[in-house]
């Protein structure tokens, strides 16, 4: 059933790549070979999509890459994963594509990594989120509409009937593990990642909603808090946050058995 889904959604959208044949790619033989487990770490936004306001420093666009080509290197060195990430470079990727781009990796699990902003400059921290239609309040619910309002800047994609029919057919059953893994990165951030904790939310965003795996939104600290905003322009700091979400990876994999090969 997921297979179909994901066959269906991919042939909508790609029907050029999906009809095209051609040789297979080795990466995807060694994989299936292997049953190793494969990691999407998604750099948000990137492009003529900036990301959210800033106060001073780099773009929101350019921290999550940073952060992202972090946790990369990291869990590169481990024998356990295959990772690969949505974007190398500042460019712009629906919203959609980057869904297809985990689904067809065949990814276990799905990282999306961003910063918050909001109008009050006093709020500060990090928050993990996963998928779930419902927020799990008005402020997850804001979120979830600025992160999903890249929609506008893409051709087609969200808005279209038919996507939002399929994403509405993905199934509920990657929620508890996106949020068991939620629950774990948040523990490790709350350890080593020097900011407050907002603690593990839900909200219906549609990168996490078109990805068949269990997955995450980490909004790393708040660009519009300058003390955040310092942070997160701090290398040292964004390795703290890459090791800590790292870690939470880790610790996932540990109770989910997934074996050294
Ligand atoms: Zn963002």
């Amino acid at each position: 059933m997921q297979r179909t889904i994901a066959f269906v959604f991919a042939a909508l959208f790609f029907p050029a790549t999906v009809f095209s044949g051609g040789p297979a790619i080795p990466d995807k033989v060694i994989l299936k070979k292997t049953g190793i487990k494969k990691i999407v770490i998604d750099a948000g936004h990137g492009g003529k999509d900036p990301g959210g306001p800033r106060r001073f420093g780099l773009k929101e666009k350019e921290l999550n890459l940073l952060a992202a080509k972090e946790l990369y290197a990291l869990l590169k060195k481990e024998k356990l994963f295959a990772t690969l990430l949505t974007r190398e470079t500042d460019v712009f990727i629906p919203l959609a594509e980057r869904s297809r781009i985990a689904n067809d990796f065949k990814a276990d699990i799905f990282i999306s990594i961003h910063a918050n902003a909001c109008g009050n400059r006093k709020e500060n921290g990090f928050e993990i989120y996963f998928m779930s239609e419902k927020a799990s309040d008005p402020w997850a619910a804001e979120v979830a509409d600025y992160e999903n309002s890249v929609t506008a800047l893409e051709e087609g994609g969200q808005g279209d009937p038919a996507a939002m029919l399929l994403h509405s057919m993905a199934r509920n059953e990657y929620l508890n593990d996106g949020s068991f893994l939620a629950g774990l990165v948040a523990a490790e951030m709350g350890k080593g990642a020097p900011f407050a904790n907002r603690g593990v939310k839900q909200a219906a965003f549609y990168v996490l909603r078109g990805t068949y795996a269990p997955g995450i939104l980490v909004e790393m600290g708040f660009m519009t808090n300058s003390t955040d905003q310092k942070k997160l322009n701090d290398k040292k700091i964004r390795a703290k946050i890459a090791k800590a979400i790292y870690r939470g990876i880790m610790k996932y994999a540990a109770l989910k058995g997934w074996k050294r090969r």
